[in-house]
This record gives structure tokens, C-alpha cells and sequence, in this order.
């Protein structure tokens, strides 16, 4: 989402006369784009923040500014902390960056913007951005309704709002003409997107729309809620060739006692009906999930449910965090907050658990022929790399350059991280 929304600004900024630069030091505008989730993204934004302060003190005429969920959630305690910045952007302010922008370049201006009750963020293009890539994000809702006890985002990126079915198709024509391969549908919440605009469109009549778009070959989307996750859905990775069998579904709990304390709408056995109904699909469709260990409470029983599911699930991979306390949610005045030391120290069990079984179910491909879209070097080089559907990295050596081609790849060999395997055809 992050990424998405510093694109969606680059593209005003290119509009308003900026150019990209790689190299900071030589930048006139600097926006730090910040996460506020857990203590530790916090922190990271914060020593950013620091390190660019000293870049404005050696030019004091540069613009230096903070957005996202920190901006949003800060707002003007921001410029006591950091006299120097500039501008404090919030979440739905990003579409009017231009009018702040004089503001502060004609006007001399220090420029706070965090009204939250924005409903609808202009989305303002810049034709030809998206030229040299061969994937995209598009945000069809802003914000969740869901209030998570432990979760920081509906204080920061306000109340659940769909973009209208019309916005969301230009932009995906938009992408499409500029060369875009695959869109990721990108919503806290995406399965529960619902636009009335003119008639009434859920999330997977959007996905029957976009998948139409000619020269568009895959469609992906994170995050779906597994109390939204409709039949109809799961019907459409059936239905739909262009839908990648992969989902991101978190779970965040194995113990139905601590689900019912973090608010999430669905048991344990529910989430192992909805997994089950996506693995009937096919056996090798991805699941992948975030997961929490140390919340107010969790017992060691609790944890163990916790791990009980990971190896009857056989998650492809997962995001696993320790619980974190955030202001002004419910879980911050929870009792029982589990010690740092016995988070750690589960959060180390699970990760090695899941290392087996990822390995495991990167091993299953081995042998099988796998569409692969090429996106350009693997990172050490001398290889092609890309994605297979279900949104593993393939290696492969060719002579030929195919980015933005999808071939087919026979998998010879699976790691952790990645699958190597050898060309068999490009399309
Ligand atoms: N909307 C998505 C959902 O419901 O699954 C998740 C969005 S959240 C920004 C991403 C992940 O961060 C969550 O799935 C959760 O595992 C983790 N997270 C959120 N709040 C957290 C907290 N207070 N401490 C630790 N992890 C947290
Ligand atoms: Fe946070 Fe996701 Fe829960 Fe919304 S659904 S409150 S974003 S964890």
C-alpha cells in the first residue's frame, strides 16, 4: 500500500514539474513514506527521517517531508519532534499535494494536511510512468472497518471506502497501455469492496470486469479477510484463467480464545474449511497468511494451537510477527502481555517450523512444467527471474531477453526462496 500511494504521489510531483532522481542527496523534495503497524516500523521510519534531516541542514532550501500512517497519526507533533520538516501528509491527503505544494513553495508555508474524512483520493496520472515495468498495484478501497483489537490502521487510514468500479477500470487500461502484465488489487480488506456508484459491484464482479482487459495477463490481490472470503470468490479462481491461484489470507491465531480477543470474525475450523475449499481448487495453490505470536494472554497451549494449524494448513510461506503494543487500540490496555524474551522465543519455533514447509511445497513443483512472467535479472545475475503463478521467484538461463514474457519453465530444483528450472518455450 505504501508503495502504491509514494507511485500515486511521484506521478503528481512528475505532473508539477519534479523529476525522479535515484540519489537523495541530489533530491529538492524528499517525502518519507511511513508505516506505523508495529514499534519497530516506527523506529525505522524515524531514523530515516533523521538521517535526511542532516541532508536538509546541509541545504536548507530543500522540501523535506513525512506521509503515511505516522504523519497521519502524529500531525503537527511531528514539526516539535523534527523542527525541520516541512510537510506532514496523511493518508487521504496525497491527492492534494499540488495545492500544498504552493503553499509551501509560494507561500513560504509549514503545511500540516491530515483530514481523514476525505472520502475519495484523486488518483492523478503521469502517461508513461509505468513504462519500464512489467507489474503494478492498484488500491480500489481506502482504510477497514474491522478494528482488529490490536490494530493500528483504522486510526490511521480512517473508515473502509471503495473507489468507484469506473476509476479502478481506467486506471487498469491505463496500465495496461503502458505495457503492465499483472495488477495486484491492493485494500486492507479487498473481498469486502463494494461500490454503488451506479449499480452495485463486489469484489469478485470487479474481478470478472478486469479480467476482460485485453493484454492483461495476470490479476493478484492482498489483503482478503477470511470472514469475507465469499463462495463466489473462490469460485473465480476457478472461473477466471487470468487469477492467480495464490492467496494472502492472514490468520493471526490457531486458539479460538484468542481470535475472540483480537476481534477477527471467524474460528480456527472455519479458516481450515476456507483453506481446504482453495487447496480442492488444485493442490499447489498458494496460501500464504501473516501470523502473530505473543498477544495479551496467549498461552503456551494457545501457541500450540497456533502451530498445530501452521503444519495442518502447510502455509506456503508466512509473514510472522511479534505482538506490539500500538496506542489507542483495544489490546494496548489487555492484561497478561506475554514477557519479550518468550515472544522471541516462539516467534523463533514457528519461523523454523514454517522454513520445513516452505521448503516442503517449493519441493512439490519440482518436475512440473510452470508458466513463469519474466520481470529481468535475478538479482546475483547471469539468470532470468520471475514469478510462477502462484507467485513463486523462478530462475532460469536464457540467451534471449524475455522480460515481460510469459514462457514456460520446467522446475529442475526448489530452495527456500526460489525455483530453478530450465526454458522449455517462450510464447
Ligand atoms: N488487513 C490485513 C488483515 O486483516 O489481515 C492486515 C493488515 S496489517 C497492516 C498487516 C499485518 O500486520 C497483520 O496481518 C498483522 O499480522 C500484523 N499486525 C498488525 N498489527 C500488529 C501489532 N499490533 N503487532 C504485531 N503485528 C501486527
Ligand atoms: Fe487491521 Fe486488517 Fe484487522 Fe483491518 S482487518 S483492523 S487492517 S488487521
Amino acid at each position: 500500500m505504501n508503495e502504491y500511494d509514494s507511485d500515486c504521489l511521484s506521478q503528481q510531483l512528475m505532473n508539477y514539474g519534479f523529476n525522479v532522481t535515484d540519489n537523495h542527496e541530489d533530491a529538492d523534495l524528499i517525502m518519507i513514506n511511513t508505516c506505523t503497524v508495529r514499534a519497530k516500523a516506527q523506529q525505522k521510519a524515524f531514523s530515516l527521517i533523521g538521517r535526511m534531516i542532516s541532508i536538509k541542514k546541509r541545504r536548507p532550501d530543500i522540501i523535506l517531508g513525512i506521509m503515511g500512517c505516522i504523519a497521519q497519526q502524529e500531525g503537527m507533533d511531528l514539526f516539535k519532534k523534527f523542527p525541520d520538516v516541512d510537510l506532514v501528509l496523511g493518508t487521504r491527503e496525497i491527492g492534494r499535494v499540488p495545492q500544498i505544494l504552493d503553499r509551501i513553495i509560494k507561500g513560504n508555508e509549514k503545511v500540516v494536511a491530515t483530514d481523514l474524512s476525505i472520502k475519495c483520493i484523486p488518483r492523478e496520472r503521469h502517461n508513461g510512468y509505468f513504462k519500464n515495468r512489467i507489474k503494478s498495484f492498484i488500491s480500489i478501497m481506502e482504510g477497514c472497518n474491522n478494528f482488529c483489537s490490536y490494530c493500528i490502521v483504522p486510526y490511521v487510514r480512517g473508515r473502509e471506502v471503495s473507489r468507484s468500479t469506473q476509476e479502478i477500470m481506467e486506471e487498469a487500461k491505463s496500465l495496461v497501455s503502458q505495457g503492465i502484465k499483472e495488477i495486484t488489487l491492493l485494500g486492507q480488506n479487498v473481498n469486502s469492496y463494494s461500490s454503488t456508484e451506479r449499480e452495485e459491484v463486489d469484489f469478485p464482479m470487479l474481478l470478472r470486469m478486469l479480467s476482460g482487459l485485453d493484454g492483461l495477463n495476470r490479476i493478484r490481490f492482498t489483503t482478503s479477510h477470511p470472514k469475507d472470503l465469499s463462495d463466489d470468490l473462490i469460485s473465480c479462481f476457478k472461473e477466471l484463467h487470468v487469477l492467480c491461484p495464490h492467496i494472502h489470507l492472514p490468520f493471526q491465531s490457531g486458539s479460538d480464545r484468542i481470535l475472540r480477543m483480537m476481534n477477527r470474525g471467524y474460528s480456527r475450523e472455519q479458516y481450515i474449511d476456507l483453506t481446504a475449499k482453495l487447496r480442492d481448487i488444485r493442490s499447489d495453490f498458494a496460501i500464504t497468511s501473516d501470523v502473530m505470536v505473543g498477544f495479551p494472554g496467549e498461552s503456551e497451549k494457545d501457541f500450540q494451537m497456533t502451530i498445530d494449524l501452521i503444519r495442518r494448513i502447510e502455509f506456503d510461506n508466512l509473514f510472522s510477527f511479534k505482538y506490539s503494543d500500538r496506542k489507542g487500540t483495544s489490546a494496548e490496555n489487555m492484561a497478561k502481555k506475554v514477557d519479550e524474551h518468550e515472544k522471541s522465543s516462539r516467534l523463533s519455533i514457528l519461523q523454523s517450523i514454517q522454513k520445513e514447509i516452505t521448503l516442503k511445497r517449493n519441493i512439490q513443483h519440482i518436475g512440473k512444467e510452470e508458466e513463469v512472467l519474466v520481470e529481468g535479472e535475478s538479482r546475483k545475475g547471469g539468470q532470468l527471474t520471475g514469478r510462477n503463478e502462484t507467485n513463486k521467484i523462478v530462475n532460469f538461463y536464457s540467451d534471449i531477453k524475455l522480460t515481460g514474457s510469459l514462457v514456460k519453465v520446467f522446475i529442475k530444483h526448489a530452495f527456500i526462496n526460489s525455483l530453478q528450472g530450465t526454458l522449455i518455450k517462450s510464447h
